[in-house]
């Protein structure tokens, strides 16, 4: 393929909303992004009578979580006073958008800025959202970076991290509803609103990081999501995907309750070692048996196992063959993921008709595997490209991905 130049906006502003200052020039907190149980202790500590708090909490978040309003004013059932005395206090702040990047093939990708921590840094992240015949699938991250170091992954390269925040991780949401047009406001006035309502059908946690190595914040984040008075987007339709952290998996299907995918990307040890190098931790009969306790499992709710198709790596009929045999008795579907190549990666993606041999045998094993289609390449938002992207490239590192792309 050939790497079109991206169309970047750099977003002078619309639909990012900074720390608000109030008339004293304190930074007033967003409630945007809070938990449920944060928000009723936020109320509390700002003087809502205890009768009334239950009350309050609920209509706040769902003018926050199923509205989208980005004002108090907005909040019409709330008096004006409390809606004037809120408005001191608090903001309604979201993610910072720093950028907005649209591919050629309508794939979008923001990065976003997230609020000072502890030592004042302001770091990004990247959020993406991949628009297809039949649905809309938002890819989030759960972590600046990632502490795993998988040789095939550009997030891998990257050391820095923090662990999102539970407002973080559903603020991607936000801010991709907002950008999208998806709060009822905004769709009442589309001029071909979706037919279900969503623009954002799925969302999968395959952006940066790795979510089972911020567990706790990743449970709470998808209970926002999943909400039934907020974005109330069903678990069904929400995915982690994790490289293996295999004491955390079963753990994750009684606490999170979403659906699993698994990166495995190779059917031995040895190579599995290199690819993922949790695996010299957590090899892959480990792994296995964590997907065969994982709760609910059943043929309509299948774990969904991602292979990266690597050159002369992982491609060979014999993987093939043995990654079947891997999957005997897990109620499963393969999803094989053509390499997506980023500046200085020594792999290359396997030919097609390798990976077409290589689907047959999966399929004719009756395991589902269709082969991902590469999606924002020229914008750096497939799979495992995304880096914090405030670290601009240069002309030789552009040139490089182009020559990659176009072999793969
Ligand atoms: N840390 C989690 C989730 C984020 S990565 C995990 O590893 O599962 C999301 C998926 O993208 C994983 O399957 C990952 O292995 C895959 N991936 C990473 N780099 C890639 C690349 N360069 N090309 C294609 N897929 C890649
Ligand atoms: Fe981290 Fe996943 Fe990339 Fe591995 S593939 S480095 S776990 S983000």
């Amino acid at each position: 393929m050939t790497v079109i130049p991206s169309t970047e906006h750099v977003n002078p502003n619309a639909g990012a909303v900074r720390p608000s200052g109030s008339d004293s020039g304190a930074v007033r907190p967003s409630l945007v992004g809070l938990t449920r149980v944060q928000l009723r202790q936020a109320l509390q500590d700002f003087g809502i009578p205890e009768r009334q708090l239950r009350m309050r909490a609920g209509q706040l978040w769902r003018w926050m979580y199923n509205r989208g309003v980005t004002s108090f004013e907005d909040m019409t059932d709330v008096s004006k006073e409390l809606r004037a005395a809120l408005a001191g206090a608090f903001s309604l702040d979201r993610l910072e958008i720093v950028t907005e990047q649209i591919s050629n093939d309508g794939t979008r990708k923001w990065l976003l800025r997230l609020a000072p921590d502890e030592l004042g840094r302001r770091h990004e992240i990247e959020t993406v959202f991949i628009p297809e015949e039949d649905r809309g699938t938002l890819c989030i991250s759960s972590q600046v970076g990632c502490t795993l170091t998988c040789s095939f992954c550009h997030t891998g390269t990257q050391t820095l991290v923090r662990n999102l925040t539970p407002g973080e991780i559903a603020g991607q949401v936000l801010v991709a509803r907002d950008r999208l047009g998806e709060w009822p406001s905004q769709l009442e006035k589309a001029a071909n609103p979706p037919v279900s309502g969503r623009y954002i059908t799925n969302i999968v946690l395959m952006g940066m990081g790795e979510p089972l190595y911020n567990f706790d914040n990743v449970r709470d984040g998808v209970d926002i999501l999943a909400d039934g008075e907020g974005v109330s987007l069903s678990k069904r339709r929400i995915t982690l995907s994790t490289s293996g952290v295999v004491p955390e998996i079963v753990r994750a299907g009684d606490e999170i309750g979403t659906m699993l995918a698994i990166s495995l990307h190779a059917t031995t040890d040895k190579v599995r070692n290199e690819l993922v190098p949790l695996n010299r931790k957590y090899p892959i009969a480990e792994l296995l048996q964590a997907c065969r306790d994982y709760p609910g499992l059943s043929n309509a709710r299948r774990i969904t196992f991602e292979y990266v198709m690597l050159k002369g790596v992982n491609d060979s009929i014999a993987d093939a063959r043995r990654l079947v045999q891997l999957l005997k008795g897990i109620p499963a579907k393969v999803n094989l993921i053509p390499f997506n190549p980023w500046p200085g990666t020594g792999y290359e993606c396997s030919d097609w008709d390798t990976i077409e041999k290589f689907a047959e045998i999966v399929n004719r094993a009756g395991y589902s595997s269709p082969v991902r289609t590469p999606r924002g390449r020229d914008i750096m938002a497939a799979c495992g490209q995304l880096k914090s992207a405030s670290q601009r490239l240069s002309a030789r590192q552009k040139a490089e991905l182009a020559a990659a792309a176009g072999t793969g």
